[in-house]
């Protein structure tokens, strides 16, 4: 079990249930645009966001952004300590910075001082991407064995300066190391994990990527938050990330899918009514298994396990419950009654 944090209102680690990040890609400066961004995230179901804070003037918007939301807020800060005191200041809720990237360390010290005094935790973000030029050379470069350690050198830092409210990532751009990294990470450290593939590319690759990095980590009890990085409108991370927690089952909320391939059986246009129902069922927050299957000789009992359910036939359909057919359709008219039977629910 690793160690619990509190990010401001939610609790990560020891065993509480996996929280979903994401990262703003406004101008933090901007508090408006962020604002909205975040309120966006926040309705599409994200649990902790993240801003990046590269200067003043975005550190200075920090409070100003917390104050109008309502999920807990994290600063994402590289090299300038000053920047971390100041968001620490504005109440921000945790501080992702590498304490080895700093400098001396007395600045980290002030960073760990002020984080301890608010009861902010700080997460080491190791990066495949910027992995420090000696680890390089040492492991002839990015290995997983390469990011733990750049991990733990960090975490060393701090906790000579008495500061163990810590979660850690290693991301990188490969899945099987990233898969590697953080395993190497359960077995050292009880350190709560934030996973992440990094720069996983557009939608179609990221999701790929993402779900077998952090879904494959998950499945094996790894894993206490996590962010799916995608190149695209960030909100729609969100809900590639509600997908893997569900597939990982470690969600149960929302509507479970599940739809057949279709086959030489099938004789109804399967494709756009399984994409009808994903589209109605999108917002529907009832925990469900909705099946929806190309054919009514192997439809209702390969669905069994489904709360209820729809079975293509030859220009009709039938509905059914657990496996159980309540009635035939004809099949314009399949989709509307699945969503009457689900209203039912
Ligand atoms: S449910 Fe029927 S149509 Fe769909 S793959 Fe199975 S046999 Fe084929």
């Amino acid at each position: 079990m690793t160690k619990q944090i509190k990010i401001g209102s939610v609790t990560v680690g020891g065993g509480a249930p996996v929280a979903i990040q994401s990262m703003c890609n406004t101008n933090t400066a901007d508090v408006e645009a962020t604002v909205e961004q975040i309120h966006r995230l926040e309705e599409a179901g994200c649990q902790i966001v993240r801003v990046a804070v590269p200067d003043q003037a975005a550190a200075a918007a920090v409070g100003r952004i917390r104050s109008r939301i309502h999920v807990p807020l994290v600063a994402d800060i590289h090299f300038d300590y000053k920047l971390a005191l100041q968001c620490v200041d504005s109440g921000i809720d945790k501080i992702r910075i590498n304490p080895g990237n700093i400098g001396a360390e007395d600045r980290v010290k002030a960073v760990a001082d002020a984080c301890r005094k608010n009861d902010i935790p700080i997460r080491i973000g190791v990066n495949g991407g910027s992995l420090e030029k000696p680890l390089l050379r040492k492991y002839g470069g990015v290995t997983a064995e390469a990011l733990v350690e750049s991990a733990f050198g960090h975490v060393a830092l701090l906790n000579k300066f008495d500061f163990d409210d810590i979660c850690i990532s290693v991301k990188c751009s490969s899945v099987p190391v990233t898969i590697r990294a953080y395993q190497l990470l359960h077995e050292r450290c009880s350190y709560p994990l934030h996973l992440g593939v990094t720069e996983a590319g557009t939608p179609k690759q990221g999701v790929v990527k993402s779900a077998m990095g952090i879904g494959g980590l998950l499945c094996l009890g790894i894993g206490d938050t996590f962010r799916v990085t995608l190149t695209a409108d960030p909100v729609e991370e969100i809900g590639v990330a509600k997908d893997i927690l569900k597939a990982a089952g470690l969600r149960r909320e929302g509507v479970n899918l599940i739809a057949c391939p279709t086959c030489g059986r099938t004789k109804i246009d399967l494709i756009p009514i399984a994409e009808e129902v994903e589209r109605r069922l999108a917002d529907c927050r009832k925990t469900l298994t909705v099946a929806v299957m190309g054919c009514v000789v192997n439809g209702p009992g390969e669905a069994a396990a489904a709360d209820v359910g729809i079975a293509g036939g030859n220009g009709e359909g039938l509905v059914f419950r657990k496996g159980e057919v309540l009635r035939k359709v004809p099949q314009e008219k399949l989709v509307d009654a699945l969503m009457e039977e689900i209203e039912r629910l």
